[in-house]
């Protein structure tokens, strides 16, 4: 029998790209399969560690943390639970997720996308995850959603300055893939607490997912968006309503109408409402 003909690299690059792999995570090439935590996971007698130590040592240097055993995602809930819960500030927020490991999303993204905007405004949007452009530069919707969100903003007379932006997974899932509903439990406590300490008097969710994970709906989008609904930020309830994401809105232009509806609807509401403070 003929052997297959080995790929070219540019087929292989070809493969990686349709599977999702768009971005490297280290310089050098690690093989996963001399990885003794993977390969081995079970494992019936306890090693002598230095063994342990020397073999490690032998091995090419892994991505940062991408070896570590993770925690349950049980364990992993509880934690971002009981972590997100302690933080007194955004920036302690802030702090604590950056070090916070018990989501595997943090090991293969970049940085942390953590906020855009101002923390004082009045009306704060969620989005879903951040993409490839976001990743690098490390703030919610800098990409081309992030370009018409800042028109969208506009219409209504709103910039960055005056709108607080967050998305419920800060970690760009590899190849912006949908995040898994674990990821999405795991890291629900975090963006409930930015909620709670922004204190908005409006949050506006962006597109499906955020919608159905911040706002606790199984409805879809086209169901929920335009509808105001109570949010418990846990130390107050405030406004919120869903819209359409500005991406889907790039694929499907003809919602913007609707959009434009729903933030008539925001820009309405903020008129109305008393104010926790003048933005
Ligand atoms: N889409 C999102 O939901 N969030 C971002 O930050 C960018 C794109």
């Amino acid at each position: 029998m003929t052997p297959e003909p080995a790929p070219s690299l540019r087929q292989l690059l070809a493969f990686y790209l349709d599977a999702g792999v768009d971005c490297a995570l280290n310089d050098e090439p690690v093989n996963r399969l001399l990885d003794e935590e993977i390969a081995a996971p079970v494992q019936t007698e306890p090693r002598e560690a230095p063994a342990r130590e020397e073999s490690r040592r032998a091995q090419p240097s892994p991505a940062p943390r991408l070896g570590a055993t993770p925690p349950s995602p049980e364990a992993a809930i509880v934690s971002a639970r009981e972590a997100a819960a302690t933080a007194p500030t955004l920036d302690a927020l802030r702090a604590l997720m950056e070090q916070f490991d018990g989501c595997a999303l943090r090991a293969t993204a970049t940085r942390l996308v953590f906020a855009d905007g101002n923390p004082q405004a009045r009306l704060m949007l969620v989005g879903e995850a951040p993409g490839r452009d976001e990743d690098i530069e490390g703030r919610p919707f800098v990409g081309r959603s992030g370009k018409l969100l800042d028109l969208m903003l506009a219409a209504i007379g709103l910039d960055r300055s005056k709108v607080y932006i967050a998305n419920v997974i800060p970690w760009r899932p590899p190849g912006n893939r949908t995040p898994t509903p674990q990821e999405i439990q795991i890291c629900l406590p975090f963006i409930q607490r930015q909620v709670e300490l922004v204190n908005p008097d409006i949050v506006m969710t962006l597109g499906n997912p955020a919608t159905q994970t911040l706002l606790q709906t199984r409805e879809g989008i086209m169901k929920s968006r335009g509808r105001w609904t109570d949010y418990n930020t846990g130390t107050r309830t405030i406004r919120a309503i869903a819209t359409f994401h500005p991406a889907y809105l790039l694929r499907s232009p003809a919602y913007k109408r609707m959009t434009w509806m729903d933030l008539r609807a925001v820009a309405q509401a903020l008129e109305a409402l008393p104010g926790k403070a003048a933005n």
